[in-house]
């Protein structure tokens, strides 16, 4: 290779949002669930004549994204029409936002090899979505169901220098999206579609490449797998004298390879004006104000707030703020419990995902509640069962939704800890074990292992290990001083 390169990258992603009507008329977003071309009306057909609302929700939904990735927001935006011509848009124009959009210039906070940096976020904008086409044979067909679902564009400047940089701000952002109930961000649906701008340049210089395009990526990983393709394709056609050509590319899934799609429009060819159909939008900074007083904490807050806070590891924090359940689960538990706090950590993170994830099911659908398992870590902290048994205690009641206690007393599962009780299992323990007992006198102070464990075996694992190895200690020192 003749010199180094860098890669910059940035991120054009579009979201679905999950409100129940459409961007500007009243038919249903469920297009996923419908038969063809049921969830239709006039303006979402594209009709001369019918004439756009706009839907508040997807306004409310846009500035709540917008300001969980700390952007300004606009006090004064409008819609514009983007104009092309294409089977899927019957208008022969998409309702968009142009030079005025709803929100710009925030960021997202990302971690690269264990440092935090900021992706700056260009814009947070509101569209409407297409139609859908599927492609049979010699002709296509067109469903209109999604025509005119809300749209979130959201664009970032291009500050990312990597594809692992790539793929941890998708996954941040589509957590995002989902933590603050705006996006189903289901990549595989299509509900959440990355679209990335590639360039390189030799390292240490200032000036950008000509970039590259791929569109409608759905999946993360497919992201990454494309964006590692096309680093290496411009990289070595630079270094065999060629040059870029900037282009939009699509990505052959069952080649690996991306595939030229067609050559870039400018802005001009889009004839953007404003939408003259639809009212300037004024957003008050109270109406602003109360839609950022409503947003939830968010994951990175969570994340900081549980390591600073609480003291949990930044693995553990990690994993209960990776969706929002799992940390309102998480402090639930906590709360019924009053107690080590890690604890609960270790459980959630470890026996309730392993289970969970056995029942193919999630936190919400939990079958034992952060109340009914802070109960099994009281009644663990009282001994009325053993830590050992604890695990059999929290699976049965994964299986049966009952409490710790109903299955400890069903199953039988108490711990013994009377005293009575476990002389006579220790007495019989030295009765039946002379050996070890003489081995014990004897000077071989590992025969008590022996004797505890078959103490155990005898009470099915349900004594109270402290108190048979106090009472055995007591037996073995009467027989030793009666022996000398
Ligand atoms: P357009 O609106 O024509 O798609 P933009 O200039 O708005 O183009 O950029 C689209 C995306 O491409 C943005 O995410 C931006 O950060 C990114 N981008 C712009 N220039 C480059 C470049 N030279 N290399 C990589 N990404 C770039
Ligand atoms: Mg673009
Ligand atoms: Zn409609």
């Amino acid at each position: 290779m003749i010199c180094d390169y860098e890669t910059v990258i940035g991120l054009e992603v579009h979201a679905e949002l999950m409100t129940s009507s459409k961007m500007f008329c009243g038919c249903s977003t469920a297009h996923r669930a419908a038969e063809p071309n049921t969830l239709v009306c006039p303006v979402c057909l594209g009709m001369p004549g019918s004439l756009p609302v706009i839907n508040e929700r997807a306004i409310e939904f846009t500035v709540r994204t917008a300001l969980a990735l700390n952007c300004a927001i606009a006090e004064f935006a409008k819609f514009d029409r983007k104009n092309y011509h294409y089977p899927d848009l019957p208008k022969g124009y998409q309702i968009s936002q142009y030079d005025m959009p709803l929100s710009r210039d925030g960021w997202l906070e990302i971690e690269v090899n264990g440092t935090a940096k900021r992706v700056g976020v260009r814009r947070v904008h509101l569209e409407e979505d297409t139609a859908k086409l599927t492609h049979i044979d010699d002709y296509s067909l067109v469903d209109f169901n999604r025509s005119g679902v809300p749209l979130l564009e959201i664009v970032t400047e291009p500050d990312i220098r990597s594809v692992g940089a790539a793929r941890e701000y998708a996954t941040r952002l589509r957590q995002i999206l989902r933590w603050i109930g705006v996006s189903t961000g289901d990549m595989e649906a299509g509900a959440l579609r990355i679209e990335p701008n590639i360039s390189v340049r030799p390292r240490g210089t200032e000036a950008f490449g000509t970039r590259t395009e791929i569109k409608n990526l759905n999946s993360i990983r497919v992201v990454a797998q494309s964006l590692e393709y096309e680093i290496q394709r411009q990289i070595d056609l630079l270094e065999s004298g060629g040059a870029v050509v900037q282009q939009t590319l699509g990505w052959d899934e069952a080649c690996s390879v991306t595939v030229p799609q067609r050559s870039k429009e400018f802005a001009e060819d889009y004839r953007y004006f404003p939408e003259p159909d639809l009212p300037p939008l004024i957003l008050s900074s109270a109406w602003v104000h109360d839609v950022r007083e409503s947003l939830p904490e968010l994951p990175e807050e969570r994340r900081r707030r549980y390591v600073d806070e609480l003291g949990l590891s930044t693995y553990d924090a990690g994993v209960l703020t990776a969706d929002r359940a799992t940390g309102v689960y998480f402090e639930q538990a906590v709360e019924a419990y009053d107690g080590d706090l890690k604890k609960v950590a270790n459980w959630v993170t470890g026996e309730l995902f392993r289970l969970l994830n056995e029942m193919d099911t999630s936190i919400e659908l939990s079958p034992v509640t952060p109340e009914a398992l802070a109960g099994l870590l009281r009644i663990v902290d009282d001994g009325v069962v053993s830590a050992s048994k604890a695990k059999d205690v929290f699976q049965a009641m994964v299986e049966t939704g009952k409490s710790a206690q109903d299955v400890v007393e069903e199953q039988g599962l108490r711990q013994i800890s009377d005293q009575d009780r476990l002389l006579s299992v220790v007495d019989a323990v030295i009765d039946e074990n002379p050996q070890a007992v003489e081995d014990y006198l004897g000077g071989k102070g590992a025969a008590v292992g022996y004797l505890m464990g078959h103490a155990m075996r005898m009470t099915r694992g349900q004594a109270n290990p402290g108190v048979v190895r106090e009472l055995l200690g007591e037996r073995l020192a009467t027989l030793e001083s009666s022996e000398q």
